[in-house]
């Protein structure tokens, strides 16, 4: 066996007997062959074995530029011979001073103080710890639960789990939660209402409203993913659901916290996907792209209104007590300025929008499947709902893992993606060219087409 064999042979045989993986049944990675990536260029990335393959998942979600941008890498390594880590206890650092005055310039209006954390789990607690002690400030005492959306992704640790709605990964934690109140999914493909979109009034709205009329009062903020549910299948707003939210925040005098880890930073075809409906929530939390996909960092936006709630004498104990070791990273904060100055010189929105072109003709077309129930998206976020039966909209089994197995077909012409149960994910990092895309729908169309005719 060659050296380069016996390598990759001993790499493949270390990670599973060392790694436990992220949202994997470990039974059945070690009974199968990992893919383990090595080096990246551009949108693909390459395999110990030197295979190519499109990066179709922007290494879950977080590409935006492609692998080994050269502005990027050179940010980082110019940093790195300043200085690579220095904490914000107690300390400032300049990459963090920069990143935040530039955020503060492109957020939302009225969003003018930034709190870093170093993931979209924990930008997200920081977002509800936040809205919490702000009305314990106010003399509001009652305000201790949050009204979140079923099919909600907010992340993993147990606040972001508690704001979560996916049963799936969220049920056995139940005990572990505090309190939260569960609006509908705007989620019109399989309405919570029974309506069709047409003439639905926007529904869900008001089963929200009749929810805050009763519990307006114990209720801290609202949070909400702004125009798509990520990770709980690409659910896509339908027009006038996101402002109507905004509005009931602003009848009942809640607070919003608009979680852009997924949707941020161009994804969607405006910088913040807040900006579709000119909504301006009072916080925002942002992540995965920040740093152009390149290391872990997490902002948690917010007004002068909270910000000022939380000043007063060292004694009074207004102080916010949460803070992270890796927080403000100069490494991570020297990315983001870079990766954000590649977004506005690039033009990368106007790109994303002609991208956004292809992809909804390809969504007309995937639609003619026969089981293909829906296919929905918005700039370069999308999702393809794969059913059994397409009059029924019956689910394909979970056992039959449909999901994963047009994955594994696209595997095998070298594209990587990653389903959401029988949600087939479009998420290419936002660089990726017309042509590579159109090379990734055309494979995800065979991939589907394989595998639901062999399923019947
Ligand atoms: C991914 C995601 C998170 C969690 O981010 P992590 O960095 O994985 O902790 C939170 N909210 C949304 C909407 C996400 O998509």
């Amino acid at each position: 066996m060659g050296i380069r064999l016996s390598r990759n042979r001993s790499l493949e045989e270390a990670d599973r007997r060392y790694i436990w993986h992220p949202f994997t049944q470990m039974k059945e990675w070690v009974e199968s062959e990992p893919v383990i990536i090595e080096e990246g260029r551009g949108v693909f990335l390459k395999d110990i074995y030197g295979r190519w393959y499109i990066d179709g998942v922007a290494s879950i979600w977080v590409n935006v530029h492609g692998h080994r941008r050269r502005e990027i890498d050179e940010a980082i390594k110019a940093q790195l011979d300043r200085i690579a880590h220095s904490t914000l206890l107690g300390l400032g650092n300049v990459p963090s001073v920069e990143l935040a005055e530039r955020l503060v310039s492109i957020a939302p209006r009225g969003l003018t103080r930034v709190f870093y954390s170093d993931n979209g789990s924990t930008s997200v607690e920081v977002a509800l710890k936040m809205a919490f002690q702000y009305w314990q400030h106010k003399g509001e005492k009652n305000r201790t639960a949050f009204l979140c959306l079923n099919n909600a992704y907010h992340g993993d640790t147990i606040g972001a789990v508690s704001v979560g709605g996916i049963e799936l990964f969220h049920e056995i934690f139940r005990p572990l939660l505090f309190r939260s109140y569960r609006a509908p999914s705007p989620y019109c493909y399989r309405c919570e209402l029974g309506l069709e979109r047409e003439g639905c009034g926007l529904a869900c709205l008001e089963e929200m409203e009749r929810i805050l009329r009763r519990h307006h009062e114990e209720i801290a903020a609202i949070i909400i993913e702004p125009m798509v549910q990520g990770a709980g299948g690409m659910i896509l707003f339908p027009e006038g659901y996101l402002r109507g939210v905004s509005g009931l925040c602003k009848k009942y005098g809640l607070l919003l916290i608009a979680d852009e880890v997924a949707v941020g930073f161009g994804r969607t075809g405006r910088i913040f996907a807040c900006e579709h409906e000119d909504v301006v929530p009072d916080f925002l939390c942002l992540s995965k792209g920040i740093t152009g996909g390149y290391l872990p960092l997490a902002v948690t936006l917010t007004t002068e209104e909270v910000y000022s709630a939380f000043l007063g004498e060292f004694s009074e104990l207004k102080t916010f007590f949460h803070g992270h070791s890796y927080t403000g990273n100069p490494l991570a904060c020297a990315a983001a300025m870079a990766s954000l100055e590649l977004f506005f010189r690039d033009n990368i929105l106007d790109a994303v929008r002609q991208k956004e072109g292809i992809l909804k003709d390809w969504f007309e077309e995937i639609r003619a499947l026969p089981h293909v129930g829906d296919a929905r998206g918005i700039g370069l976020i999308g999702g393809v709902e794969l059913v059994e039966d397409r009059q029924k909209k019956t689910p394909y089994p979970y056992e039959l893992k449909m999901g994963y197995r047009v994955c594994e077909h696209a595997r095998q012409k070298g594209l990587l993606i990653r389903p959401l149960g029988n949600v087939v994910v479009i998420m290419p990092p936002l660089c990726i060219s017309q042509r590579e895309l159109q090379r990734m729908l055309d494979i995800i169309a065979e991939s589907i087409e394989e595998v639901t005719s062999s399923e019947g």
